[in-house]
């Protein structure tokens, strides 16, 4: 049977490892593309892909390459020094920044806008450097107001200011105090935001600075911003001078078919935040700014020691090479769209949300972490958000084929699990 464990490998998890995390029962040891294999030699299909990071697939021969080419020669000298490797891969991240394209994700152009952008090691990281850029500016042209409005069931991170910048009260509870300078609006919602932003709250100390969102409230359960709400928050930023901060930690990199989420909806941000899919499951993160947004953060405000460094930067670079010459947004778009059709059409689901390959399935009963638990027992790799969400983030090469295969086995679980 899939998804059984060594006990002597979980013993030793139990022991050593802090219980951070609650841990299905099975030891990867192996992956291809969109399949991982376990230590008793079984198979599955990965529709979660190391949590959407995996944007190539398991072990991609051109990064395995790069990795293997670059670790022989230099990993780590410290930012003091350039790198060739980062140069091309902040490059290649600001092209892609500046594409515009049609509400499918197909690129149509570019804005021609110059953007800069600087590596962390994971998204929390980035988002981080995001505050800080932002509180720069409120520093400098708002007079002190250096609050941020973010969206009611974001998720930002798990370091204290990104945490805080979290609109999940529950997250929050047990590391009080926040660090301050933070409040949530529903998302969708541009009246409520219009008020945030003209009548801030004490949260927000002396006044807003910026608005911080993700296109796809990804770990929140797969709730979009809608275009026009997008739009809406774009004009209240620049009608009242602050930033506009995007989260695209998940949905960047081709995730929801455009190279970035915002280009589905036509805006342009002032800040980006990204990680994930950046260096197809390196830990690698970056923050990138806009026109002034690129040139706020000065010697001595910011910096990481590992950021960009020439192992990261060699690996960043080949994968993001890699999406782009494969034409992997494409592909994202027509397979992403296979997928929420086959949903769809999946009993027990009442709503299909996301875009490309960051779907959600809402289903009609609390079954969605006993559809995870079949679907380890029957070879697929299932995600759930709460009781009755499940979130499909396959790595972006996934073929038809092998989406068909897991609709079929999660079609006969569904069917098993509510009748
Ligand atoms: C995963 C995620 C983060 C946090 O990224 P880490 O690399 O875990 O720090 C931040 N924002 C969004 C939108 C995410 O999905």
């Amino acid at each position: 049977m899939n998804g059984t464990v060594d006990p002597m490998v979980a013993q030793a998890d139990s022991e050593f490892l802090m219980h951070t995390y609650g841990r299905l029962p099975v030891e990867f040891v192996s992956g291809r593309g969109a399949t991982l294999t376990d230590s008793r030699g079984q198979n599955y299909l990965d529709f979660l892909g190391g949590i959407g990071a995996v944007s190539l697939g398991h072990c991609h021969p051109a990064i395995v390459a790069a990795l293997q080419n670059q670790a022989a020669k230099l990993w780590q000298v410290g930012n003091y020094y350039y790198v060739q490797n980062r140069n091309e891969l902040a490059c290649d991240v600001a092209e892609l920044l500046s594409y515009t394209t049609d509400a499918e994700g197909h690129v149509t152009g570019s804005t021609g806008s110059a953007w800069k952008v600087f590596f962390a090691n994971s998204g929390a990281e980035a988002n981080e450097g995001a505050i800080k850029i932002a509180r720069k500016w409120g520093e400098k042209t708002l007079g002190g107001a250096t609050g941020i409005i973010t969206a009611q069931r974001s998720f930002h991170g798990r370091t204290l200011a990104t945490l805080s910048a979290t609109g999940q009260a529950a997250f929050h509870r047990t590391f009080l105090p926040m660090p301050a300078g933070f409040d949530a609006v529903p998302l969708n919602d541009l009246g409520a935001l219009r008020q945030m932003i003209e009548h801030p709250t004490k949260l927000l100390g002396a006044g807003p600075c910026a608005v911080m969102l993700e296109c796809v409230q990804g770990e929140g359960g797969v709730w979009p911003a809608t275009t026009e709400y997008l739009q809406g928050v774009q004009e209240l930023c620049r009608q009242h001078g602050l930033m506009l901060i995007v989260d695209e930690v998940q949905t960047g990199f081709y995730r929801c078919g455009a190279p970035f989420c915002y280009q589905l909806a036509g805006i342009e941000p002032d800040i980006v935040s990204m990680a994930k899919g950046i260096g197809g499951g390196f830990p690698m993160g970056a923050v990138a700014g806009r026109g002034e947004a690129g040139e706020l953060l000065q010697p001595g405000d910011h910096g990481s020691t590992f950021g960009g460094n020439a192992l990261a930067s060699a690996v960043g670079r080949a994968t993001v090479e890699t999406l782009v010459n494969d034409d992997i947004g494409e592909h994202v778009i027509q397979v992403g769209q296979h997928l929420a059709e086959g949903l769809e059409r999946l009993p027990h689901v009442v709503e299909v949300r996301g875009h490309g390959l960051l779907r959600g399935a809402q289903l009609d009963s609390p079954v969605a972490s006993e559809a995870v638990d079949l679907g380890l027992e029957r070879g697929l790799v299932l995600n759930h958000i709460g009781d009755s969400i499940l979130r499909f983030l396959p790595p972006l090469v996934v073929s038809q084929k092998q989406v068909d295969q897991m609709l079929q086995t999660l079609e006969e679980i569904l069917v098993d699990l509510a009748g």
